[in-house]
């Protein structure tokens, strides 16, 4: 038998008619925003939010904010069709792809910024890209009214920073960070993979390798600026054209954590940005130094 499309609206009314009949069943309503060209990871997500939400909707929105000039905003892949059947297989209720007119009125002049934590790792050379984040998704939070929010913690910087726009606003809304799905060598699952040559692909594998071994050698004692050096000579010996930093941080305000700071016990990030040519891969993952 073939099964219903998954309902799809474009304009705030129209999402919030379904919302409110939600709400009037007192249903907890759980949001994944996306950029669409979907894969295993953002279906993470949308499985995430099933498993405390009765309703999960997922939005569809390429936000041209984040995007430079010369940026990959015109090749950024879209596949809306393909996109709404694979929320449908996973289970998500409606999808949300409003247009770029419904997201920005003409005359738009509000804002969003998180101060500090935008200007370090993936936002010191483009502090406009979080700018551009945390606006988007308050609006999308004010037009979805979501109870829960499900952001991948691949996005680590990104995470961090939703939970510190909801916290400062005071947003009623839970932040739930999914686990990084990741191809069998480690690599991230991410749309801008798709940019990568054959033989590109197999270096970008060295990013996790990079990161994990960085993790066993800090966690086993190694000094951390040793092991973060060891760490962005390995990915340049996988073909990393250039790569932008290694390095430790506090999980929350992502500060800079060294060998003074890094307090035993207590765990901290470790996170990597690279290129490949035109290719910029990031990955991160948690380290716990044991207290002995
Ligand atoms: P994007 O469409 O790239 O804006 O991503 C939408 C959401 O999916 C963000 O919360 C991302 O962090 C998350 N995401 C992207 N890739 C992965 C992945 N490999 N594992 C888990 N979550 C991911």
């Amino acid at each position: 038998m073939k099964q219903k499309p998954l309902p799809r609206v474009r304009t705030k009314a129209d999402l919030r008619k379904i919302i409110y009949d939600w709400r009037q069943a007192g249903l907890r309503i759980g949001f994944v925003p996306t950029m669409g060209a979907l894969h295993n990871g953002h279906l993470s997500l949308i499985k995430r939010a099933l498993e405390v939400c009765d309703r999960v909707v997922a939005s569809i929105f390429v936000n041209p904010e984040q995007f430079a000039p010369g940026e990959d905003l015109d090749v950024y892949p879209r596949a809306e069709d393909e996109d709404c059947a694979k929320l449908q297989d996973v289970g998500c209720h409606l999808a949300y792809c409003p247009s770029l007119e419904e997201m920005y009125p003409e005359g738009s002049l509000t804002n969003i910024r998180v101060e500090d934590m935008s200007d370090l790792l993936d936002g010191g050379p483009r502090p406009h890209f979080f700018y551009g984040v945390a606006t988007v998704v308050a609006r999308l939070f004010i037009h979805v009214r979501p109870d829960v929010a499900v952001f991948g913690q691949k996005d680590y910087q990104q995470f961090q920073i939703i939970k510190r726009m909801v916290h400062d606003l005071g947003f009623e809304i839970e932040i739930i960070g999914g686990e990084t799905i990741r191809h069998a060598d480690g690599l991230a699952q991410s749309s801008r993979n798709l940019y990568l040559s054959p033989e590109e692909r197999r270096g970008a594998g060295g990013m996790f390798a990079a990161l994990h071994r960085a993790k066993m050698r800090i966690e086993a004692g190694t000094p951390i600026e040793a092991a973060l050096k060891e760490a962005r000579g390995h990915l340049t010996a996988c073909g990393f054209s250039k790569v932008d930093y290694v390095t430790t941080a506090d999980p929350h305000t992502l500060l800079a954590l060294d060998e003074a700071v890094a307090v035993k016990g207590k765990e901290g990030r470790l996170l990597g940005a690279g290129w490949f040519g035109k290719t910029r891969l990031i990955d991160n993952m948690a380290f716990l130094r044991e207290e002995r």
